[in-house]
């Protein structure tokens, strides 16, 4: 039932056999993430995203004869720390073998990547739907292991048959390709996935997966189990490529689970008739379109590479990688809900930002000691903010410890939350602190005396609000509230309206 709801990316017919549970859509993702590391897999050559083609290369990534590889020790760092935060088993021997094929992009005809001794085994990601979407379901991961990019083919699309051109850059790169099981069943759970893998890989700082310089990268594999009689048949399998956003990935695995079943309809056909295809997501026209036959592992001819020693990972080692990784998200999330109070929806929006704006969050919960006063202030003011300007927190112009100078005041009743956004917008327009930003706005504290005859002249000139306060009408006291701001805007509207109804003892 509760997939009808979650997959608007579905033509009418799949949403209605999979609402009949006549089909379950079946998708296993694989993620190519680049690790954060200065230099390469193999050599000192930089990774650092925009320099002219060819600059960042050398005998060893470009696998010129002779030339001989040296293992990065960050990117096994990285990998291991990626595979804790997975839940993945840390393999304590693993190695390097040469995956072979041609490509323009890989001129040196292989690919050092890792075959039967990946560096992480299996593990599992939690994912839950931030809306309900979903029912809460575990993703396990079939392995992670580490192997270096290819270059980049540029090709002349102007159509007057221009040459096309290669870019080395990349090779030689960090990958670290994340594999899960088929165990997602809908494109709102992949997606589901990937945004939460991306914000674990970031949380734990091994990669920046910046989707447009190629950071982060995902195939994804589908295909359906359709009800026949009492059977189960399985359509063939289709590997869909150039998902360049979580989005784009979300409608490709929509339309392909609709395209197989419609074609399926048409030849009957099942994955013991036709082998693993691959297509591609075309974005333009929303539709995937037939690619090369897919290459079965055999045809790699993979074997041990014979530059390269095996790596023995010592216990000690994944031990003190473990102390590194701080919370992870879902902890943040608990922690949020648990300890501040957020609800889960808030606490979701929050960690989604990523772990700065939580820790500003933190800063101000804590240090004004009102955590639902901070959410709501980090939540709407800090986070539209951000959304309008495109800026990260640390380009947010007030300082968490700002941030909790006013919401002091606020809760100290100095300031009501009207005049409290007043002079959080000066504190941005002007660049100015708290203090400076109350002077320019003319507010000042306003002792009791001045408040109580405030309050006299309006109870003597209000005589029929009075009345009506009096015969039970207490929304009535609100007309007095907003003649207190034109008498007095610095006097405090609760305080205003607290005094005035202990003076005529109502
Ligand atoms: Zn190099």
């Amino acid at each position: 039932m509760s997939e009808t709801f979650t997959s608007p990316q579905f033509d009418q017919a799949t949403r209605d056999a999979v609402s009949n549970d006549d089909v379950t859509v079946i998708i296993g993702l694989e993620v190519h993430v680049q690790l954060d590391t200065e230099s390469k897999l193999f050599c000192g050559c930089s990774t650092e995203f925009g320099a002219p083609p060819n600059t960042q290369t050398c005998a060893v990534c470009t696998g010129m004869p002779g030339s001989l590889p040296v293992i990065n020790e960050r990117a096994l760092q990285l990998s291991i720390k990626t595979g804790l935060a997975l839940n993945c088993e840390i393999a304590r021997y693993t190695k390097w073998d040469r995956k072979n094929y041609f490509y323009p992009d890989l001129p040196k005809g292989y690919q050092i990547s890792q075959f039967d001794k990946p560096i992480c085994g299996q593990g599992y990601l939690d994912i839950t739907a931030p809306k309900g979407e979903f029912e809460p379901r575990r993703v396990e991961l079939e392995r992670a292991h580490l192997e270096e990019d290819a270059g980049k083919s540029m090709h002349d699309e102007s159509q007057r048959g221009g040459n096309s051109k290669i870019d080395l850059n990349r090779t030689g790169t960090p990958l670290l390709e994340i594999v899960t099981k088929p165990d997602m069943r809908s494109p709102a759970e992949a997606r589901a996935f990937l945004t939460e893998l991306k914000l674990i890989l970031t949380y734990i700082g091994v990669s920046d997966c910046n989707m447009q310089h190629g950071n982060l990268r995902c195939d994804g594999n589908v295909n359906l189990h359709i009800k026949v009689g009492g059977e189960k048949i399985a359509t063939p399998i289709v590997e869909i490529k150039n998902m360049n956003s979580f989005r784009a990935a979300e409608r490709a695995l929509g339309y392909e689970a609709g395209r197989q079943l419609k074609l399926w309809k048409q030849n009957g056909k099942t994955i013991a008739d036709a082998p693993k295809q691959t297509r591609g997501w075309n974005d333009a026209d929303q539709v995937t379109t037939p690619q090369r036959e897919k290459e079965e592992s055999a045809d790699y001819r993979y074997f041990p590479d014979p530059d390269l020693i095996a790596v023995t990972i010592e216990e000690s080692e994944i031990e003190s990688i473990k102390k590194e990784i701080g919370r992870l998200p879902a902890q943040w999330r608990e922690l949020l809900i648990k300890e501040h109070g957020l609800k889960p929806y808030d606490a979701g929006v929050m960690v989604g930002q990523g772990a700065e704006v939580v820790e500003y969050f933190l800063v101000v919960a804590q240090g004004c000691g009102n955590s639902k006063m901070a959410s709501n202030w980090v939540g709407q003011e800090v986070l539209r903010f951000l959304n309008e300007s495109g800026e990260a927190i640390d380009a947010y112009p007030v300082s968490a410890d700002q941030m909790t100078e006013l919401l002091t005041k606020v809760n100290a009743g100095e300031l009501d939350q009207t005049r409290a956004k007043e002079v959080l917008q000066e504190m941005i327009d002007s660049k100015i602190e708290v203090q400076a930003a109350m002077d320019k706005l003319g507010i000042k504290a306003v002792d009791n005396s001045e408040i109580e005859s405030l309050c006299r002249q309006l109870i003597d000139e209000n005589p029929d609000v009075i009345q009506q306060i009096k015969d039970g009408n207490g929304k009535a006291v609100g007309a007095l509230i907003g003649k207190s701001r034109k008498l007095n805007p610095n006097a405090n509207p609760g305080l205003v309206k607290d005094t005035i109804l202990k003076m005529i003892g109502a």
